[in-house]
């Protein structure tokens, strides 16, 4: 019998394991992962490993020797297919057919990158990028590419775009809504990147959808179709259009859903005993009283599963830390405080490179997003976790500094 069962050897799933271990939680403890690697970084994936900077063997998220010192068993390879759960504990079956009798279940199943819904998406030359072996492909068709078209004006889409035009790779960025990572941010730092990635030589399209992608006999992608009837070639298509989370195992488990796991602010889902964290997870927002989100981060994994080990080890959870994420295109170190949807108004903070947005409800300072300012972003985050926040009306005074002004 196994004392904690998680499913997924991803950020999160490592991170529950860790944090009970942190808890001197003394149980059995297994971890199940379906990819044949040890738990690994995915934000390498599309930066520095693409570049060639990094490589396997500096992904890995713990080395071999801290699983053994923390006795965290963990299988690789193994997917489970389904769960049973009784009045307490449950029983998971493997894809060998094998099961395991568990105590407390948790699920970091994480997410799986959207596929574009379009004609010709499975040709060859067409990849999204979320697990190793997706970066292995898309490193090395990268290789002898001139041409690259990346589809999706998201945070994977321009750091692929990024990374691939430092390689001297022609790249198109093709994005179906009016601005750059309009979800996510407001409109100036959609039109700072813009700006930023224009001079660096990348080409972006905006407004701008992709009705097919077309390939030669051999079934190799050479055009992509645009909805104004155009065609513009390429070598190779990246898919950076956003992820699903993986919820069919704990919907099939008869938990509740949504677009992730629905879960309460310390990752305890539908039924007692049962936890789920990171990418898969949906949680109340911060902002939105009544609403739920699902986050991709690894800050967004982090707390989670450290709030949730406190669950499954029965002991008190502590405060949540402030939520935080950072992308890197090139040149542009984005950093990102706070949970911004749900603002009502923004301030804009520019200096020459550099550009920091400062969010607010209701006059309340909830996030900013920072470009090339590590100090504003600090004293952001820092604000935050304390409870401080700057009066928006003198929120763009540039004679003094953001650290400043808040208080
Ligand atoms: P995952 O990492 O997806 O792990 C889940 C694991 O569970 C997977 O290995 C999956 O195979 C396994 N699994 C699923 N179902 C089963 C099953 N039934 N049985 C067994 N195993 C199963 N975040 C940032 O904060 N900053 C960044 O710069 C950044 N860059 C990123 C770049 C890329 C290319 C990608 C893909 C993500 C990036 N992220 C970034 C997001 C971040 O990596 C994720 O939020 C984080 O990895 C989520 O961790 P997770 O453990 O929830 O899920």
């Amino acid at each position: 019998q196994t004392d904690v069962l998680i499913v997924g050897a991803g950020e999160a799933g490592l991170g529950v394991a860790t944090e009970l271990r942190d808890l001197a939680f003394g149980g059995h403890i297994m971890v199940i992962g379906g990819e044949p690697y040890l738990p690994y970084q995915r934000p390498p994936l599309s930066k520095g490993f693409l570049e060639g900077k990094e490589d396997e063997d500096n992904l890995a998220l713990r080395a071999p020797a801290f699983l053994d010192e923390h006795d965290i068993e963990v299988l690789q390879g193994r997917r489970v297919v389904s769960v049973d759960l009784a009045d307490e504990g449950g029983t998971a079956t493997l894809d060998d057919g094998t099961t395991v009798q568990f105590e407390k279940l948790a699920f970091a199943t994480g997410a799986r990158a959207r596929e574009l819904p379009v004609p010709g998406a499975s040709l060859a030359g067409v990849y999204s990028l979320r697990t190793i072996e997706d970066a292995k492909q898309v490193r090395s068709a990268l290789v002898d590419t001139a041409r690259l078209v990346v589809v999706g004006g998201g945070f994977i889409g321009l750091e692929v775009a990024a990374a691939s035009r430092r390689r001297g790779l022609e790249v198109s960025v093709l994005e179906a809504t009016p601005r750059l990572l309009g979800r996510v941010c407001a409109p100036p730092l959609s039109d700072h990147l813009m700006t930023r990635h224009a001079a660096a030589g990348i080409e972006i399209r905006l407004d701008t959808s992709v009705v097919e992608l077309m390939g030669d006999v051999d079934g190799q992608v050479t055009h992509v179709r645009l909805a104004d009837g155009t065609t513009i070639p390429a070598d190779v298509v990246i898919v950076g259009v956003g992820a699903l989370p993986n919820v069919e195992l704990a919907e099939k488990a008869g938990l509740e859903c949504g677009r992730g796991i629905v879960v309460d602010e310390a990752g305890r889902t539908s039924i007692d005993g049962v936890v789920a964290v990171g990418d898969c997870a949906e949680q109340p927002h911060p902002n939105l009283p009544g609403q739920r989100l699902t986050i991709e981060s690894v800050n967004n994994a982090l707390e989670q599963s450290k709030l949730a080990a406190h669950v499954l080890a029965g002991v008190e959870t502590p405060r949540r830390g402030v939520a935080w994420f950072w992308s890197d295109q090139a040149d542009l170190k984005i950093q990102i405080a706070g949970i911004s949807d749900g603002y009502d108004a923004y301030v804009v903070r520019a200096e020459s490179a550099r550009l920091t947005v400062l969010y607010f409800q209701q006059d309340r300072l909830i996030a900013a997003d920072v470009v090339n300012n590590p100090r504003d972003f600090m004293a952001v985050k820092r604000a935050l976790g304390e409870g401080r926040g700057v009066d928006p009306d003198r929120a763009d005074d540039l004679s003094l500094s953001l650290k400043e002004l808040l208080q």
